[in-house]
């Protein structure tokens, strides 16, 4: 008898438990996160520290990367949604195209939200960026403060990225007086495909043809392109002879900066932003409403409620007090090719 007895309540703890699992499992949040790539070192930061905050908030998150194919990237979301996420985050390869999963997602009872880029033409829930004009700002001011005369290039980014028409409305913001008054001559303007750093040599490797290597700056929207851009240079002996910005402290730019042959980057505290990401993914999740202090970004449909983050300039002088001090990059990795008597003393 007694053992009858604890065979049944033995049994009945197991099916307690299974019971209680798989409730468990079903308030298990899961968020879906479409990716553009994953080539791009800075892509590769956001999604693990998005990963880990939102594990730590007790979400589960499903990551696919795209590769940057448009059609795929839009099955893959499709995807994400059928198996049931609770919210969908989304880091476009081209925002228009996108856009038009917001509609499926809510016809599923999906928020969405964008991550670093924005979704354009749809109901978006809410997007997390930098302020990205103010990065073209950035950009474009520490090259004037350098150099407030000469010819000047400028090198967009990939033309089915918003990001890319924001950062070049910045760094217009900054130039259009200083091209008013004859000081700055724009000698050409194009626009890397896919970022791509390829794309970003050949462009400037014509440009240096075109103009009798008689350019002063290129202003480059990022330090991928920026990479392509010297080693365009490099063939003519130009590296650190012509000015270059960039944007997302890569390792690869770090290096180049402390090195001289890059001249500036744009350094955007990706902890944060993938953080806060997370934990607004996590909110919208539960049908919260998130805080944006009122700040909207229009998509071309409507007013998106957004949450924006502050850039920060990053030359050789501040390079240990940003990027190295936050732990984004050590210093033995950023002056690894400078001889250690010449590296700063902390
Ligand atoms: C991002 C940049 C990045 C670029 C290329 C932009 O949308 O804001 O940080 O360098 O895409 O991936």
């Amino acid at each position: 008898m007694k053992k009858t007895l604890s065979v049944v309540l033995g049994l009945s703890l197991m099916l307690v438990t299974l019971f209680g699992m798989t409730a468990l499992a079903d308030d298990e949040i899961v968020i879906g996160f479409s990716m553009d790539n994953l080539r791009l070192e800075r892509w590769q930061h956001d999604r693990d520290i998005f990963v880990k905050r939102a594990e730590e908030l007790g979400a589960k998150v499903l990551v696919q990367s795209a590769n940057s194919d448009d059609m795929l990237q839009v099955s893959q979301a499709e995807n994400l949604i059928t198996q049931g996420v609770d919210v969908l985050v989304v880091l476009p390869h081209n925002g228009k195209i996108m856009g038009s999963i917001v509609e499926e997602a809510h016809k599923n009872g999906v928020p969405v939200l964008a991550y670093d880029r924005l979704l354009m033409d749809c109901d978006l829930d809410y997007y997390i960026s930098f302020d990205n004009v103010r990065v073209g700002e950035l950009q474009a001011q520490y090259l004037v403060d350098k150099k407030p005369e000469g010819n000047y290039f400028l090198l967009g980014g990939s033309p089915t990225d918003n990001n890319a028409k924001l950062f070049r409305q910045g760094q217009m913001n900054v130039l259009q007086p200083y091209i008013d008054e004859g000081k700055i001559k724009i000698v050409g303007d194009q626009w890397a495909k896919d970022w791509l750093p390829q794309e970003a040599m050949k462009i400037i490797e014509n440009a240096l043809t075109a103009n009798n290597n008689n350019i002063d700056v290129v202003v480059a929207s990022n330090d991928s392109t920026a990479g392509g851009t010297i080693q365009a240079l490099a063939d003519q002996n130009l590296d650190g002879k012509v000015l270059v910005s960039g944007q997302d402290a890569d390792l690869a730019a770090c290096q180049r900066i402390v090195e001289g042959t890059q001249t500036m980057t744009v350094y955007k505290p990706i902890h944060l932003l993938a953080t806060r990401a997370a934990e607004v993914a996590v909110a919208m999740a539960k049908g919260e409403e998130i805080d944006t202090e009122g700040k909207t970004v229009n998509n071309g449909k409507i007013d998106v409620p957004s949450i924006l983050l502050t850039p920060i300039q990053v030359d050789k002088e501040n390079m240990v007090d940003t990027v190295i001090a936050d732990g984004f990059h050590t210093m033995e990795e950023v002056y690894k090719n400078v001889p250690k008597d010449e590296w700063p003393k902390q």
